[in-house]
């Protein structure tokens, strides 16, 4: 289907009044791009119904239309009811949602509430698609010639209804074919770097559909094509493979710790940290994968001095010598962490993440990353050119790399002082 265009309607009066921010229709956006539809436009409304009817009155025939928001159990909620009155379609109660949702209550233990019945109710037209990890199903269906996708506003909810309700309006026949999409997930590298390093084969293939964005990690890179376009994606791809070379991490959408875990677990290798600058980040980034009890043993936040010495066996007059934020003192935290967590490699981060704390010598964003393993100890100078919590999550993405790099038989630091901080 060409042409169609997707309009997003996100309800909640807590998106007007500035307490959550609209991040389900991002994710929306997201879900959509390999179907590459443009979207329109995203209007954010109360939860009102006459606001809802206007919003929906902007939309026009043939518009592919989200929802989201407003599907929950308590009064405020009435996107359903919106939505039913303005097509002029009844509300139906399914008995099979009805029973679902009882059966998810008893399975909570806790008496099912009458007013939950509401989320039985479908605007006639509408397909109900079960969610899988709340009570308010999402609802697709063709209302008053618009393509109507509903989804609940909670982000977890509305993230694992997307794809069931994108596949549905796939077969409704309301979706554009997906396009080829390749994917390159880097580290340590900044965001015009990589572009530069990227920009031959953009030249060479300008009609390929080419971005470059920042995340947590690194900077993303994705080259998209039409299926006629399909060698000219494949050449291309091969170029940007021999361009960005070991500063690939991914090649489809998993973070760092978890390509960390993943190599740990493959060798059957067993990791410790030691912090300093980053107070738990780079710990909480590896436990937030599942699984990592396997590889992970735990670590030191050492932040003071003396926790340095007492804990890491760091040498007191190395610290008086070189300052904390140090080679010498980066190399003893890790070499500290290892033997006395008895792990097989160990990770160590002490930096100056700002904004107060620099000196000419070592200014802000001035970071050593050290690692400790079976092959000895490596360590890097970074400088980081973020605010606080930019320099220590880049820290932590360093750190991860730095790792992934070793189990991969690559040498873990650059020689130089690596530099890269805010998006260019
Ligand atoms: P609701 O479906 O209206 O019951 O939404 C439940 C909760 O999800 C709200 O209280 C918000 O915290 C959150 N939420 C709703 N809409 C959005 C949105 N567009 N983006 C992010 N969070 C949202
Ligand atoms: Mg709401």
């Amino acid at each position: 289907m060409d042409g169609a265009r997707v309009r997003i309607v996100a309800v909640g009066d807590e998106l007007l009044e500035g307490r959550t921010s609209d991040t389900n229709s991002t994710r929306i956006q997201r879900a959509l791009g390999r179907h590459a539809i443009r979207v329109e436009d995203i209007a954010v409304v109360h939860d009102d119904e006459a606001a809802i009817a206007a919003a929906l009155d902007r939309t026009e025939v043939g518009d592919i239309v989200f929802v989201c928001g407003g599907l929950g159990s308590t009064r405020d909620d009435l996107t359903r009811e919106a939505i039913a009155a303005w097509a002029k379609v009844p509300l139906v109660v399914r008995d099979d949602l009805v029973a679902e949702i009882s059966e998810r209550y008893r399975r909570r233990g806790i008496p099912p509430m009458p007013e939950s019945d509401k989320q039985a109710q479908v605007p006639a037209g509408c397909v109900p698609v079960t969610n899988p990890v709340g009570s308010a199903p999402g609802l697709v269906g063709r209302l008053a010639g618009r393509r109507l996708a509903v989804l609940p506003g909670v982000p977890a909810e509305l993230q694992a209804l997307l794809p069931r309700v994108i596949e549905e309006l796939d077969r409704l026949g309301a979706l554009p074919a997906a396009r080829e999409i390749h994917l390159w997930r880097t580290a340590q590298m900044a965001e015009l770097a990589v572009a530069r390093r990227t920009e031959p084969v953009r030249e060479r293939y300008p009609d390929l559909g080419w971005s470059w964005w920042l995340v947590d990690w690194g900077v993303d890179v994705r080259i998209s094509g039409e299926s006629h376009q399909s060698a000219d994606l494949d050449a291309a791809a091969r170029a940007v493979d021999g361009l960005l070379g070991d500063t690939v991490f991914a090649r489809e959408m998993v973070g760092l710790p978890r390509v960390v875990q993943d190599l740990l677990m493959a060798s059957g290798q067993t990791l410790a940290v030691a912090e300093s600058c980053t107070g738990g980040l780079l710990g909480a980034a590896i436990t937030g994968e599942e699984g990592s009890s396997a590889c992970y043993l735990g670590g030191v936040l050492s932040y003071a001095n003396a926790v340095k010495v007492d804990l890491l066996a760091v040498d007191a007059g190395d610290l008086e010598r070189h300052g904390a934020v140090s080679r010498e003192v980066a190399e003893q935290m890790a070499a500290g962490a290892r033997t006395r967590l008895g792990a097989d490699h160990a990770l160590a981060v002490t930096g100056i993440a700002g904004p107060g704390g620099g000196t000419d010598e070592k200014p802000v964003g001035t970071t050593w990353i050290a690692l400790a393993g079976p092959g000895g100890i490596q360590s890097g100078r970074y400088r980081f050119s973020g605010d606080r919590d930019r320099n220590r999550l880049l820290a932590v993405a360093a750190a991860l790399d730095a790792l992934r790099r070793t189990l991969t038989d690559m040498p873990a630091f650059a020689p130089d002082a690596l530099t890269w901080g805010r998006p260019a």
